[in-house]
């Protein structure tokens, strides 16, 4: 059969196998998370094997998403997870991306998870490594904890105002952030994640084209300490 096919035709379908995946978003979410207000909630977490993390804000992930708000996810089945690419990553990966689930392991199963559900949606621009790579990289160019305590926001159980928590991360950093808030044990609103856009290429930080479907934060947003 495949003789039989003009050379010019085996020659076009090759090149459309071969090719990356055609970009189905238009820019990122790079989610940042208190871990403080993952654990301190009726759900609780668990610490990963690596012991307690560092208590400032980890990743939870780097999304690729739509100008109206949909998203792609899960785009390529045979893209599996696999440790071995990230492996010069680990060590940041555990202190910056630090998996809160129950119950403790290694972090794998969260690394996995984001990179199955969201990375393999950015096969254009980044590999496994590249995707591990770039959102690390995002974040600590951000220092959004130093913007918070530098403008006396501290994680110490305080309450600040949604319009302090935005000013001192928009200051400090040059970008103002979507805040999502969750609810702690005795449900006080306090600040949980953070959501700030990057471009398509996923190399620099941009005004958020469309707001995330978070939950809103109350009037006076609880920091735990963690
Ligand atoms: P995940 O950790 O990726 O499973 O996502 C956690 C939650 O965030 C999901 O339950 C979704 O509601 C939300 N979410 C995930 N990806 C996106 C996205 N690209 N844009 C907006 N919300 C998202
Ligand atoms: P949420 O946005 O809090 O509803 O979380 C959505 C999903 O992501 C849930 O399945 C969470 O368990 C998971 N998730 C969020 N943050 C972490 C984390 N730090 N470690 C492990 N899983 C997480």
């Amino acid at each position: 059969m495949a003789a039989r096919l003009p050379l010019a035709i085996l020659l076009a379908l090759a090149a459309v196998a071969g090719r990356a995946a055609a970009q189905d978003y238009d820019f990122f979410y790079l989610v940042l998370q208190w871990p403080g207000s993952y654990c301190d909630t009726k759900q609780s977490c668990c610490y990963p094997k690596s012991g307690k993390p560092a208590a400032d804000f980890g990743i939870h992930g780097l999304w690729p998403n739509r100008d109206d708000g949909s998203y792609p996810q899960n785009c390529n089945p045979d893209a599996a997870f696999n440790p071995s690419k990230v492996s010069d990553l680990l060590s940041s990966l555990r202190a910056k991306w630090p998996t809160l689930a129950c119950p403790t392991n290694d972090g794998l199963r969260f690394w996995g998870h984001e990179w199955e559900k969201h990375g393999t949606c950015a096969a254009d621009v980044f590999d496994e490594h590249g995707y591990f790579q770039a959102a690390l990289r995002l974040r600590d160019r951000l220092g959004v904890l130093a913007a918070l305590t530098s403008a006396g926001v501290n994680p110490d159980g305080g309450y600040y105002t949604l319009d302090q928590i935005k000013g001192a991360i928009r200051e400090g950093t040059g970008f103002e952030p979507y805040v999502e808030c969750n609810r702690d044990e005795a449900g006080n609103s306090q600040l949980y994640q953070l959501y700030f856009c990057v471009s398509a290429a996923g190399d620099s930080f941009v005004e958020c084209p469309v707001l995330p479907r978070g939950r809103p934060c109350g009037s006076r947003i609880e920091f735990p300490a963690f």
